[in-house]
């Protein structure tokens, strides 16, 4: 029989996409449009709601969520396409929530346990953690914002480990190389934010998306309705939209930097010049999972524990861009693993198209566990958040030079518009950091609307 334990939580994925209630423009104009539903668009949507505020919500996409959302039809599980780590766990907000809610969610600390390979063999792997600290001490250390591979020693390049340590600690942590990272920005982060990265990391076994979606279920949003114009001169604001015009006191601004920078919402007038040079300076890096569905005889022969890290070795040489993945494998015992490709190599294989990113990953994966593994291959996915016209990119970066200029992107407008999302969140590049951007917004918004 199936307990209400299990009946809650297989019927999670049903509650997580259920129909949103419809507002309709008629409705009256509310005090607050918020453009966006992904977590920093639900978290301003729900503060103001709590203080009696009008406020819709309006999403480009059929669905809430936006970079956090849990798909559960492409593999009959739950696959995150977008965030999956629930980071400063001991401390993550969304984390708490989800585990207050013990018949919905299995909430658990990531058990960090790595598989090295070097080619076939499986290592230990001393020289590469040897490399990975001193690429994080590095990182943590420099001031200067310039490309961080301005600092690397050349002994370093030597190593036959470097790029696979360039890739867990660059295009993994941050979705950019090092020759375009620049740690002036990541110290704001990881040092001024306090709590940095303590905490280490978590997951949720029915997805951080259905968790999201479960935390925000009370926050309704009018999907499918897309922002072309917010028009600001006058008395309020009018946000042009493709179900018509929505009048207001005030307009919440929570897309990505790089849908901001597409101009696809036209200001009118123009916002502040220092605003686009803001977004134009932190457009998004790229980050995408390579995802395959493999048979549990695989995970049994090679003893891969439930979301264990497999790195195999990277050969590839210099400051190029590392052709390879980090890889958490069989995530939460479900038989899906994700390779996660970042920076340009990333952005190469997303114009290549899923076929070439599973082909890539298999061929690697023969070349570690031999030339008949498709034997244990059932089906691939790869998600290309750069093509997604809504988001375009993974998260918020900074250029070497402008990382300054985080700050000016959250700054309010004429009182009026007002600036959410990760890239102006202390956490930035995350989803309960988003979460926070909104709770300060809607506090800022507050004190005019
Ligand atoms: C592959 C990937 C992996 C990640 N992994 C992690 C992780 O493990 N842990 C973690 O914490 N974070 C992770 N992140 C980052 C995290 O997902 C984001 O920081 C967070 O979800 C961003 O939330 P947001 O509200 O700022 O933006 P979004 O989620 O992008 O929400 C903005 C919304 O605006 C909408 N929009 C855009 N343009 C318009 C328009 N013109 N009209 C109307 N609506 C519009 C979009 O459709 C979108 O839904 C990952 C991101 C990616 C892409």
């Amino acid at each position: 029989m199936i307990s209400r334990r299990r009946f809650l939580k297989t019927s999670l994925s049903a509650l997580a996409f259920a129909a949103i209630p419809k507002i309709s423009f008629s409705q009256s104009n509310p005090d607050v449009v918020v453009i966006g539903g992904g977590s920093s668009g639900l978290s301003v949507t729900a503060e103001l709601m709590k203080k009696g505020k009008s406020v819709l919500c309006v999403d480009a996409m059929s669905r809430k969520g936006g970079r956090c959302f849990t798909n559960t039809s492409i593999f009959g599980v739950p696959y995150d396409l977008g965030a999956h780590w629930l980071h400063n766990f001991n401390f993550n907000q969304i984390a708490q929530y989800g585990k207050k809610q013990k018949d919905i969610f299995d909430i658990y600390k990531d058990p960090d346990t790595v598989m090295i390979y070097d080619g076939q063999k499986k290592i230990k792997g001393m020289k590469l953690y040897g490399l990975y600290k001193k690429l994080g001490k590095l990182k943590n250390k420099t001031k200067d914002d310039i490309p961080l591979s301005n600092k690397i020693k050349e002994k370093w390049l030597e190593n036959e480990w470097f790029a696979t340590a360039h890739q867990i600690r660059f295009p993994c942590e941050s979705g950019k190389d090092i020759d375009q990272y620049t740690a002036a920005d990541g110290k704001l982060n990881w040092e001024s934010y306090g709590e940095g990265s303590q905490g280490g990391d978590g997951f949720v076994k029915q997805g951080y998306g259905a968790l999201l979606a479960h935390y925000r279920q009370n926050v309704p949003v009018q999907l499918q309705t897309t922002v072309n114009e917010v028009k600001w001169d006058g008395n309020g604001v009018k946000v042009v939209t493709n179900k018509g015009t929505i009048s207001a006191k005030a307009c919440v601004i929570t897309v990505s930097t790089s849908a901001f920078n597409s101009g696809k919402i036209k200001f009118t007038p123009a916002l502040p010049i220092e605003k686009y040079e803001a977004y134009d300076a932190f457009s998004c890096s790229n980050y995408n999972h390579v995802t395959l569905q493999l048979k549990d005889d695989f995970y049994k022969e090679y003893k891969v524990k439930p979301d264990m890290y497999f790195t195999p070795k990277i050969t590839t040489k210099g400051l190029k861009s590392p052709e390879g993945y980090c890889s958490t494998m069989n995530l939460h015992d479900s038989k899906i693993s994700y390779f996660d490709v970042g920076g340009q190599f990333a952005k190469d294989l997303e114009k290549a198209g899923s076929k070439a990113g599973i082909d890539f990953v298999l061929q690697t994966l023969r070349n570690t566990f031999g030339s008949d593994f498709d034997k244990f291959y059932i089906k691939g996915h790869m998600t290309t958040w750069g093509k997604n016209p809504f988001v375009l990119g993974a998260w918020a970066s900074a250029t070497p030079g402008k990382a300054d200029l985080r700050k000016n992107i959250k700054t309010s407008v004429a009182d009026k518009l007002f600036f959410a999302g990760e890239a102006t969140a202390k956490n930035y590049g995350t989803v309960h950091g988003a979460d926070r951007s909104g709770a300060r917004v809607a506090k800022e918004v507050l004190s005019f609307v």
